[in-house]
């Protein structure tokens, strides 16, 4: 099916022009000016916004073995409701995709379920060096290093064995970036205290001393690395501060959750908010926006985590780690940056050409003659009602939101993946589109 989007405000990376847009198989075809001659189903695109697809560069859809928390099929269809085209997900499944042998497998499942573009990270354990070499870099975004634990077991702590890693894998190492070592201080340090009665208790057993030593350690280490190194939810103010210092081959991640909110919102919305780094300060988090717009954090990735809502309503120990971020990404972005007085194209830069630019993804991205069209049609002015925990109407799985009852500015109106319409004034059409994502 070709389309034809009239009068729009497109956004490309020369700027914002006003003009109609052409797809064609599966690519944009003309930009801003289309033909007399071009043929397709035509949308009337006056009063809203063209952008790229965004690109989600860290997910986790759950596939496979936790299924019962969200699959690539609902995950991925929430995240084409948000505006995302393409995500790159992360390996700590069950099992975790710490062979090649898995990660082919799952590539295979994936390929016929994925609404969006996909791609898939390796996970690193102390032992798998040998499959790490043989990874294609044409095919795999990275390999992701949990310095401390987190959700699922893996978990790497030897440095010389990271050092290794920054000389041997053939592709970009992704961090999950607190020292082990300090969280576990901070657990034996408050053991007595009930958690009833200490709201930031999660802020506390996971500190910001973790998440700042050890980027400050990576930092150091990266300085020798012949290895590009991506460190991921970067929650403090103090390690935006010691990124500005960052070797050339090192980039940096946030995440919305933490650019909403601060541990001071635990006493509200309890272990909703339990996510691994924890949230910190709101003096931290103004840090982080600081950082978005000064560019030393080039890149938001959501970190979309679903868990049950009966597994978050457990008591503190139990409550899993992670919040669902996928169904409203869009609308999100746009609301928080809005006031603060931020674009569209702020996001894009962070959720399109940044990642195009550090993972090389090929022929994705911007909008423009010959890429594949990956595209939002945005509606700014209208609004975007996060619905009750449990309603039917979430896209996610796991149906609850840390955003329920916010009314979000904006709205998604539709989406194509590749050309094919995803998603229209709030329905699902046809089947999943996404393709694997190809780097260069
Ligand atoms: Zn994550």
């Amino acid at each position: 099916m070709n389309w034809i989007i009239r009068e729009v405000r497109i956004l490309t990376p020369s700027g914002e022009i006003e003009g109609d847009a052409w797809i064609r198989e599966g690519r944009w075809a003309a930009v801003g000016q289309v033909p007399d001659s071009a043929r397709g189903l035509t949308i009337e695109g006056k009063g809203r916004y063209l952008l790229p697809g965004l690109i989600d560069t860290h997910v986790h859809f759950r596939d496979l073995g936790l299924s019962h928390k969200g699959t690539f099929y609902t995950e991925s269809r929430a995240a084409v409701a948000g505006g995302v085209t393409t995500a790159f997900d992360m390996p700590n499944t069950s099992p975790p995709t710490t062979t090649l042998r898995r990660w082919e497998e799952k590539m295979h499942y994936v390929s016929q379920r994925s609404w969006t573009n996909y791609a898939l990270y390796f996970g690193a354990t102390e032992h798998n060096l040998p499959e790490i070499r043989l990874l294609d870099p044409h095919r795999v975004p990275g390999v992701k290093v949990f310095l401390a634990s987190s959700t699922g077991d893996l978990l790497v702590t030897d440095e010389a064995y990271v050092r290794q890693l920054m000389k041997e894998s053939p592709v970009r190492l992704v961090f999950h970036s607190e020292k082990e070592s300090l969280i576990r201080a901070a657990h034996a340090q408050w053991a007595e205290v009930e958690w009833e009665t200490m709201p930031d208790l999660h802020t506390r057993l996971r500190p910001p001393e973790a998440c700042i030593e050890s980027t400050r350690w990576l930092l150091r280490e990266a300085t020798d690395s012949s290895v590009p190194v991506h460190i991921l939810h970067i929650t403090t103010g103090e390690e935006v501060q010691l990124l500005r210092h960052r070797p050339a081959s090192v980039s940096a991640e946030t995440c919305p959750i933490y650019l909403q909110w601060s541990s001071e919102d635990f006493s509200t919305y309890k272990h909703l908010l339990k996510c691994n780094p924890a949230l910190k300060s709101s003096a931290d988090r103004e840090m982080l926006w600081q950082g978005l717009i000064e560019g030393t954090l080039e890149v938001v990735g959501t970190d979309h985590a679903p868990h049950l809502w009966t597994e978050k309503m457990r008591p503190y120990p139990e409550a899993p780690s992670g919040a669902p971020a996928h169904g409203y990404l869009l609308p999100w972005l746009w609301t928080m940056g809005r006031a603060r007085g931020l674009s569209l194209s702020f996001w894009v830069e962070k959720m399109v050409y940044a990642p195009v630019r550090i993972w090389r993804i090929k022929e994705r991205g911007a909008i423009q003659e010959g890429n594949w069209a990956d595209g939002v049609l945005f509606a700014p002015e209208e609004e975007t009602p996060v619905p009750a925990p449990l309603a039917p109407q979430h896209y996610s799985r796991v149906a609850w939101s840390p955003l329920s009852g916010f009314t979000l500015q904006g709205r998604v109106k539709a989406v194509w993946v590749n050309g094919q319409l995803s998603f229209y004034n709030g329905y699902f059409h046809g089947a999943p589109a996404g393709q694997p994502v190809v780097f260069g």
